[in-house]
C-alpha cells in the first residue's frame, strides 16, 4: 500500500525549515562600488577629520577681518593682493594685516586669514582690491573637522551602503568595506518543451520564461545571477547540468519538474540523493515546493514549481529571504502594508492565497486592485502587477472596500 500524502506544511514552517540550513556568506573588504545595498558587517570610524583642513568656501580674497570691518560700497577698503592660492596648493602662506590674499573654493586658509570676502563683494582687482562690503568674522571659512572628527563612527553595523555613504566614505579615503559577498545564483530551468528567446518555436515548444524571470528577481534581490539554458527533462542530462554549475553557485534555483506527473525530471533526479526535501506547501499558487542541499559543499538549492507565477511567487517568498541572510541584510522577508481592495475576491480554505494586484499609494487610504485572473500561468497578469494580495489560510472570501495585507514587490525594504 503506498504510504499516505504527508500533511502540507504551512507557508511559515517551510522558510523557517530553510532558513535554518542558511549560513551568513563570509565577509571581507570589497571594492567600495561592488558594495552598493549591502550592509557593512562592523562599524566603520573615520580615519581622518573633515574638512581636512580650514579652506575657503568661496571664491575670494582671503582677509583679516577687523581690516575690513567698515567696508560699504560708499567707503570701500582698499587692500594690496599679495598672492594667490587654489585649490591643491601646498605651499604654506601666511597674510599679515592690511593684505588680501586672492583664493579659491576648497583652497587652504593662509594663517592669520579671518575672513573671506567673495568676489562679488569686491571690485576682482588683481594688484589691489576694491572691498567694498564688510564680511563677518569667520566668513565663508570651512572649518577642518566641523563635518567629521577622526574616529567618529561614520557607519554602524548593518547600515547598507547607498550612493551617500558611498560618497561619505570616499571622502574620507575609505576605497574598500568589509561586506558580505552578492549570493551568486544559478537559475536553471527544466522540461523539454523550453526553447531559449530569440530562436524558433517548434510545434508544441514554448519560450523558457522562469529562467529569466528568476535571473532578474535575484538581480533584485542583490545577488549575481547565471541563468543556465534548460535542461531536458531527462534525469542524467539535468544531474550533469546541475554538476557543472555547482563551483560557481552558492544557491541553485531550479523550476519545473517537481509536480506528481510522469518526468518530473528534478524531483526524479534528486529524490535518490536524500538531501532534498519534496513537499506540498500550503499556498496557492506554489504547492510543489523542494529544498535541500547538494554535492560537496552542500550548496542550497531550491527546486520551484513550473508555472511562472508560481514560481515567481515562490522566489519572493523563500529565496529572496535566504538571499538576504547570506548578505546579513534585514528584514528578511518583504514587509507587509495594508490596502483597500477595489473588487472582491476569494481563496480557497487552508492555504495561503498570493494574487496578483495593482498596488496604489493613496492619501487617507492605499488602494490595491487584483490584476489578472488566479492561474499561475498568466504571464500578462503577472506583468501588470506590483504587489501580491495575502489571503490567509481561513479566509474564502475577502470584500470589495475590505483592508487586506498586500506585498510590495518593487519597493525597496
Ligand atoms: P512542470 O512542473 O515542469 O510540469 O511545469 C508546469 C508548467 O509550467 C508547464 O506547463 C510548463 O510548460 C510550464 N513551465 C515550466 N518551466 C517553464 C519555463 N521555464 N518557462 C515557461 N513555462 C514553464
Ligand atoms: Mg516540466
Amino acid at each position: 500500500m503506498p504510504s499516505p500524502e504527508p500533511a502540507p506544511v504551512s507557508v511559515d514552517e517551510h522558510l523557517a525549515h530553510i532558513l535554518d540550513s542558511i549560513t551568513e556568506l563570509p565577509a571581507y573588504d570589497q571594492p567600495l562600488l561592488e558594495t552598493l545595498g549591502l550592509p557593512v558587517v562592523a562599524d566603520v570610524p573615520s580615519p581622518i577629520s573633515l574638512p581636512v583642513f580650514d579652506n575657503s568656501a568661496m571664491d575670494g580674497y582671503a582677509v583679516v577681518f577687523r581690516d575690513v570691518a567698515g567696508a560699504t560700497p560708499d567707503r570701500p577698503v582698499h587692500l594690496p593682493v599679495v598672492g594667490e592660492i587654489a585649490a591643491g596648493q601646498t605651499t604654506i602662506y601666511a597674510m599679515s594685516p592690511g593684505t588680501a590674499v586672492r583664493i579659491m573654493t576648497g583652497a587652504p586658509i593662509p594663517a592669520g586669514c579671518t575672513a573671506v570676502v567673495p568676489l562679488e563683494a569686491t571690485d576682482g582687482g588683481i594688484a589691489k582690491v576694491l572691498v567694498n562690503e564688510a564680511p563677518t568674522e569667520g566668513q565663508h571659512i570651512r572649518r577642518a573637522g566641523e563635518d567629521v572628527k577622526t574616529g567618529d563612527v561614520l557607519l554602524r553595523a548593518g547600515d547598507r551602503i547607498d550612493a551617500r555613504r558611498a560618497g561619505l566614505l570616499a571622502s574620507v579615503g575609505i576605497g574598500r568595506v568589509s561586506t558580505r559577498p552578492r549570493p551568486r545564483v544559478v537559475i536553471m530551468s527544466t522540461g523539454s518543451e523550453l526553447v531559449e528567446p530569440g530562436s524558433t518555436l517548434a510545434r508544441d515548444q514554448i519560450f523558457d520564461a522562469n529562467s529569466y524571470l528568476l535571473a532578474a528577481a535575484a538581480k533584485n534581490a542583490g545577488a549575481i545571477a547565471y541563468r543556465v539554458a534548460a535542461s531536458p527533462d531527462d534525469p542524467e542530462t539535468f544531474v550533469e547540468m546541475l554538476s557543472d554549475q555547482l563551483v560557481r553557485a552558492d544557491i541553485v534555483v531550479t523550476s519545473g519538474g517537481v509536480s506528481k506527473g510522469a518526468h518530473d525530471v528534478v524531483k526524479e533526479a534528486l529524490s535518490s540523493l536524500g538531501t532534498v526535501t519534496f513537499r506540498e506547501v500550503a499556498m496557492q499558487p506554489g504547492k510543489p515546493q523542494g529544498f535541500g542541499l547538494v554535492g560537496e559543499d552542500g550548496t542550497p538549492i531550491f527546486t520551484l514549481p513550473g508555472n511562472p507565477v508560481s514560481s515567481y511567487v515562490s522566489f519572493e517568498l523563500f529565496v529572496v529571504p535566504a538571499l538576504r541572510k547570506m548578505t546579513g541584510r534585514l528584514p528578511l522577508s518583504r514587509p507587509l502594508v495594508r490596502a483597500k481592495l477595489t473588487s472582491s475576491v476569494s481563496s480557497i480554505p487552508g492555504r495561503r492565497q498570493f494574487l496578483r494586484g495593482r498596488f496604489e499609494p493613496k492619501v487617507g487610504g492605499s488602494e490595491v486592485t487584483p490584476v489578472g485572473g488566479a492561474g499561475s500561468h498568466l504571464m500578462n497578469g503577472l506583468a501588470q502587477s506590483n504587489a501580491l494580495i495575502v489571503l490567509g489560510e481561513d479566509v474564502t472570501r475577502a470584500e470589495h472596500g475590505t483592508d487586506v495585507p498586500v506585498m510590495l514587490l518593487d519597493r525597496d525594504f
